[in-house]
């Protein structure tokens, strides 16, 4: 009789072909944010069959009544920690131009009707997928740990929300709160094989805010018997520009980006209104309240000294359904996950990430005073050949939402799950 496969290693080996195969058709079929109903339907029907407990359509929206395809699959072993493992579910609006024999041909209508491409851009098919091999492995190697696994489906990450409404319907309180929450996410920098990991935060706060900019309408040639609100944004915009330079401390990482601008219709109109659409990153709560209040102070501060009266003052609406948190890693437990990868994948396998102002919901289920202690790490996707040849040519890899960002799946599924489940291991081992 041969020895039986013990390592995580030697599992993920023998899984392999069976997880590609999963991964290719999860990457063939991606689906909308909010429209997750195959790939939760994929999720639930491999985390039982690793032996798990599954619940479906877990989750309810904040401001829709779409159905929630959150998926919840509990794995008991006796007593122990429970330790939550998440991946998302959801593609993107963009047109695949991979040239993958397995590439997406997916179209559908977006919420506004138009017809879009689909493609899982973000690598979420990676996640699921490693998520599934994690399940496998653990469900075999129940005499190394001990305690209870909640692995989680998270629809609508893209749109954010998702994370969210699986709170909302109970993920703390029907089933065992978390003592920690792990995720991982694909990499379009790093090459494939190797985990980027960073302690602290590691993506930030993300608000979305919504600025009217009011002003007294009139004709071009008389701006006298106006009040320009085209000059006045441009103001604005400038003097917001101090927040980040001024008024903030130079070491607390800031961005207040106006990502559109709309006023006017003609030349020779001043109009009444200009709208803008801001996003604004922080990583700590303090800094992004004085931020944000210094938004608004200074755009009524310039609508002020233009002459306006109080009932033209400029609107600024911080949208509350789009706030994401920043996501924080618990830097003891990403000094412990990180030494358990090393452990298991090799010394030179695990690397320094640089936090980036990007957001993530996974900051969710660490809930807002980080008291679940959580743990995000960023697998490599990249064919190493092609990482080095960036690297000495300078040119730029296709980036994670890019139509032509394509992991090497392999490689890729393989390092994430067998990092995931090294940390497993040894923060539940007997
Ligand atoms: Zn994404
Ligand atoms: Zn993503």
């Amino acid at each position: 009789m041969t020895r039986a496969a013990q390592t995580p290693k030697e599992m993920a080996d023998a899984e392999l072909p069976s997880l590609l195969t999963i991964y290719k058709d999860l990457h063939a079929h991606p689906e909308l944010s909010t429209k997750e109903e195959r790939s939760a339907a994929i999720v639930a029907k491999e985390l039982k069959a690793a032996g798990c407990e599954v619940t479906e359509r877990v989750g309810k929206y904040d401001n829709s009544d779409a159905i929630c395809y959150g998926v919840v699959g509990v794995m008991k072993n006796g007593e122990g920690p429970t330790v939550m493992v998440r991946a998302d579910l959801d593609g993107l609006p963009v047109t695949e131009e991979t040239g993958a024999p397995y590439a997406s041909k997916v179209k559908t209508k977006n919420d506004a009707g138009q017809e879009v491409g689909v493609m899982h851009a973000c690598g979420h098919d990676i996640h699921m997928t490693s998520l599934i091999g994690t399940a496998r492995v653990l469900g075999k190697l129940k005499e190394q740990w001990k305690g209870t696994i909640i692995f989680i489906g998270q629809p609508a990450e893209e749109t954010v929300g998702g994370a969210r409404a699986m709170l909302k319907d109970g993920l703390y309180t029907r089933w065992p709160k978390p003592d920690y929450a792990l995720g991982l996410h694909d990499d379009a920098e790093i090459e494939a094989g190797k985990i980027g990991v960073t302690e602290g935060y590691c993506y930030a706060a993300v608000d979305s805010v919504d600025v009217s900019v009011k002003g007294m309408g009139g004709h071009g040639a008389y701006p006298h018997t106006t009040k320009d609100p085209v000059v006045l944004a441009a103001q604005i915009i400038n003097a917001w520009q101090t927040i980040d330079s001024r008024q903030i401390n130079p070491l607390e990482p800031t961005v207040v980006t106006v990502g559109s601008i709309h006023g006017g219709n003609k030349h020779n109109i001043i109009s009444d209104e200009v709208k803008m659409q801001l996003t604004v990153r922080t990583y700590k709560k303090e800094v992004r309240e004085k931020v944000l209040a210094s938004i608004e102070r200074i755009a009524r501060g310039a609508a002020s000294a233009a002459g306006l009266p109080d009932d033209r003052m400029p609107v600024v609406q911080v949208d509350k359904d789009g706030f994401t948190p920043a996501t924080y890693n618990n830097p003891e437990l990403t000094k412990r996950g990180a030494a358990a990868m090393k452990a298991a994948l090799g010394e030179d396998k695990i690397i320094e990430k640089s936090p980036t102002m990007g957001g993530e919901d996974f900051s969710e289920f660490s809930l807002p005073d980080h008291s679940i202690p959580a743990f995000m790490f960023n697998v490599g996707a990249v064919d190493p050949a092609k990482a080095a040849e960036a690297k000495k040519t300078g040119a730029q890899l296709p980036s994670l939402h890019s139509s032509k960002f394509l992991p090497v799946p392999e490689p890729t599924i393989r390092t994430g799950m067998i990092g995931m489940t090294s940390v497993v291991l040894d923060l539940m081992k007997k």
